[in-house]
């Protein structure tokens, strides 16, 4: 389909905490938009500016907010919507193209001009903060089953673990999901020894941050909240102290074959 005169929209990752992780090139378009769209804790992240108005919404209206941000954008917009970390990992991207894919079969939205740009994601940021966790192959699950069933955590959770990669855990415990870290731990714990290093990262590039490595064996579930992220280490992954006794976590480049 030809495209009309329409605005633009991009989806963009702030990064996980402060304006030094939002990229240049995020931190321009934000500069430029005329609407920014998005959960209301991270529109407030953005820097005001005079003209530019802000549609901030509740968390768990992602639809909604997508059709709204395509709408603003096909009426000739600059339209911003935002994500933490980068927009791609549970987060806009997919739930705007979830929206375009749909609009496109009535010719919806054919104006729109739309870029995904990237964003620092809270992996790799947690990850930098004790060294190189993720060095080697790994593997990034969600623990929240408000999108997809538990049944398929857990067996992704089993596989993953069960084929060494070092996890990343997004969204690992809330409120209303108080019980599934320790259960992911316990599935994870059949695969991994109880030395086994974890990072757990709270409020990377926050006001709060605060991380700390401890041994599976010892991880207590509720030293985690939604804001925080855990690196679980592979039967591969290491910590030191190095000779001015800073300790580095981190997963070593080269794997040797797996023992029969
Ligand atoms: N799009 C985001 C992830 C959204 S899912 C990204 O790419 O980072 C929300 C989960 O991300 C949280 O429950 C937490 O596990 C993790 N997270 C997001 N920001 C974080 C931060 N600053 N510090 C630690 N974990 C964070």
């Amino acid at each position: 389909m030809l495209r009309g005169r329409g605005g633009r929209l991009a989806v963009v990752g702030l990064g996980p905490g402060g304006p030094a992780t939002t990229t240049p090139e995020v931190a321009e378009r934000l500069a430029r938009a005329t609407d920014i769209v998005g959960y209301a804790t991270y529109v407030a992240r953005v820097p005001e500016r005079r003209g530019q108005r802000r549609h901030a919404s509740d968390n768990r209206v992602e639809a909604d907010r997508s059709r709204h941000a395509l709408d603003l954008a096909e009426a000739g917009g600059d339209v911003v919507v935002v994500s933490s970390g980068d927009p791609g990992v549970f987060a806009m991207a997919a739930a705007v193209l979830e929206e375009l894919e749909a609009g496109s079969v009535a010719g919806r939205w054919a104006g729109v001009e739309l870029a995904i740009l990237p964003g620092v994601t809270a992996a790799t940021a947690a990850a930098a903060l004790v060294g190189a966790p993720l060095g080697h192959d790994f593997c990034v699950i969600s623990l929240s089953d408000v999108l997809k069933p538990w049944e398929l955590v857990e067996r992704r959770l089993d596989a993953a673990a069960g084929a060494d990669f070092v996890l990343a855990l997004y969204n690992p415990i809330s409120r209303h999901r108080p019980w599934q870290l320790g259960r992911a731990l316990e599935i994870i714990g059949r695969h991994r020894s109880p030395e086994t290093p974890v990072v757990l990262a709270r409020d990377v590039g926050g006001e709060a941050q605060a991380v700390a490595t401890v041994a599976l064996g010892e991880l207590d579930p509720a030293r985690a909240d939604m804001r925080t992220i855990l690196l679980v280490g592979s039967s591969a992954t290491r910590r030191f102290h190095d000779a001015s006794g800073h300790e580095w976590v981190f997963t070593p480049r080269r794997v040797p074959a797996p023992a029969d």
